[in-house]
């Protein structure tokens, strides 16, 4: 028997930008349809129309293409399942809730809003906690298990709103197999009977997302944790619909945690925590607010994708690297654990150095080279790649490589803290020496300019300490960054000996006022 192709979806709601727990389960999944040579599809589930956002499914869909992740079958490249917008496919659904009531599995509630919160006080005046419309409270509600069929057919035929709910067994022990977490079962008197279709004619989450699963040919559900307690209700729903043997295998994976390990990692946290929980900026179209992303924070995808893919997986060895196509030669859903996993913004950083230091020195400067440009500054790309060579140790993000403005404009400032405590009546004759025997220095390497230096401080008795910190001023006007010799490198003979000359003209008179 040839086995059934890998299926799986991922499927969003479009009721904000997505999270990077989103952009995890959408990896995972990704990573596992890959593995196997299936197919990765993007499902929209639109349903509920109340939250829908304007420009969350194109935000949706630019993130994951920013992070690599291509879709085989979806809204904006097609497929032989579609469409893959549950609001386009809205007439789909009514005929498999109609089937559930004709089959005794599902029925009619006529019950208005104000009966429903009738009921919940009811029960909460008895003391019961969690008050449902369930296996005991239905019997005591307006749905057609009470009613009279003519009742029924009545309100029916006079256009009266009812929703469909489904009838969860009273006593039943519901068993799901999760890939991750093994068995889990529930008992279905701790579940209670879920609309699945709506009074303005829209099915629920709950049914649209089982009748899509099984038309789509879905093998495997991935999903985050949250939607664990759902899911007795899809196991019931494949159960009453006859479609048991096409029941998918569900993997619920486990949540995304704060750095401190205090809750999950929620949307509403924005940028609050000091870093973003989006991948790309969003603005909400209603109340203007911001919320900025890895993207736009410098972060390139594959090292957000590499941290990403370790918040909940690690490959059993201690290698931490992985290349997307390295991810899934290796990923397996049994290496996923179920405890949650904190987000930790260092190592965040870390993966972004790397891939940072990764890149060439060409690559960096044409990187780089907007941002010069932005700050006014024109330089040409085999220059700016010295620059990279030498900043990009030191930098974690493209901008940070900014901070080495000295190799474009000679300082205006120099810090006075390290001149109060450097700058000595000898200095200037020291630095006049060294600048006369540099300018006879025709081979301008770092090598040449270090040989040079070293052999100026031993023929004059100096040390290090006594001219380094000096000349780095003069040529940098700060004490930090890369090796001084280096910069002079760079910078170039002319233009060094004129920083020596003019820093040494004005440093006097700043050292002394
Ligand atoms: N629409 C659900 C969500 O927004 C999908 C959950 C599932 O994958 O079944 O996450």
């Amino acid at each position: 028997m040839s086995e059934k192709k890998t299926r799986v979806r991922f499927a969003p709601s479009p009721t904000g930008p997505l999270h990077m727990g989103g952009v995890r389960t959408a990896l995972y999944n990704y990573l596992f349809a890959k593995s196997k040579g299936g197919d990765f599809i993007l499902r929209i589930e639109d349903t509920d129309q109340k939250r829908y956002v304007k420009g969350a499914e194109e935000y949706i869909v630019e993130a994951l293409e920013w992070c690599g992740l291509k879709f085989d079958e979806g809204p904006h490249v097609g497929g032989n399942y579609g469409p893959y917008r549950q609001s386009e496919r809205k007439t789909m659904y009514r005929e498999y809730a109609e089937q559930l009531v004709k089959d005794g599995f599902a029925y009619y509630a006529f019950d208005t809003p104000e009966e429903l919160e009738d009921m919940r006080e009811r029960l909460k005046a008895a003391k019961v906690a969690v008050p449902q419309y369930n296996a005991v409270t239905r019997s005591t509600m307006k749905n057609s298990l009470t009613l009279s069929e003519d009742e029924v057919t009545r309100r029916l035929e006079s256009g009266e709103p009812y929703v469909i709910r489904i009838k969860v067994p009273r006593k039943e022990e519901i068993r799901v197999q999760d890939i991750i977490r093994g068995w889990v079962v529930v008992h279905s008197s701790k579940v209670d009977d879920k609309v699945l279709f709506k009074a303005d004619g829209m099915p629920t989450y709950h049914l649209a997302n089982v009748v899509d699963d099984y038309l789509m040919e879905i093998t495997h559900v991935i999903r985050g944790e949250e939607w664990l307690p759902s899911t007795p209700i899809h196991v019931l729903l494949y159960q009453y619909l006859g479609w048991e043997d096409s029941m998918p295998q569900f993997a619920h994976l486990p949540l995304l945690l704060r750095p401190d390990g205090n809750g999950k990692l929620s949307k509403r946290d924005g940028d609050r925590l000091g870093f973003p929980v989006f991948p790309l900026d969003w603005t909400d179209p209603q109340s203007g607010e911001q919320s900025s992303g890895y993207r736009e924070r410098g972060y390139f995808a594959p090292a957000f994708i590499n941290m990403l893919s370790f918040l909940g997986w690690n490959p059993g060895t201690t290698e931490e690297l992985f290349s997307l196509q390295e991810l899934t030669d290796t990923f397996t859903l049994e290496r996923v654990g179920k405890a949650g996993a904190k987000f930790d913004l260092e190592k965040a950083h870390w993966y972004n150095q790397h891939y940072l230091r990764s890149k060439s020195n060409s690559e960096l400067a044409s990187l780089l080279t907007p941002l010069l440009k932005a700050s006014g500054v024109e330089a040409d790309l085999e220059y700016v790649a010295q620059v990279c060579h030498l900043m990009k140790e030191r930098a974690t993000f493209i901008p940070d490589m900014l901070e080495g403005t000295y190799f474009f404009n000679p300082p205006e400032n120099y810090d006075q803290k390290m001149l109060a405590k450097k700058w000595k009546e000898n200095t200037p004759a020291m630095i006049e020496g060294f600048r006369d025997i540099l300018s006879s220095l025709d081979d301008f390497s770092s090598e040449n300019i270090d040989a040079l230096f070293k052999s100026y401080l031993q023929d004059n008795d100096l040390s290090m300490g006594q001219l380094m910190p000096i000349l780095r001023i003069l040529i940098a006007g700060v004490t930090s960054g890369p090796s001084i010799i280096d910069v002079i490198s760079v910078i170039g003979k002319e233009e060094a000996l004129k920083r020596i000359k003019i820093g040494l003209e004005k440093i006097p008179a700043l050292t002394i006022a």
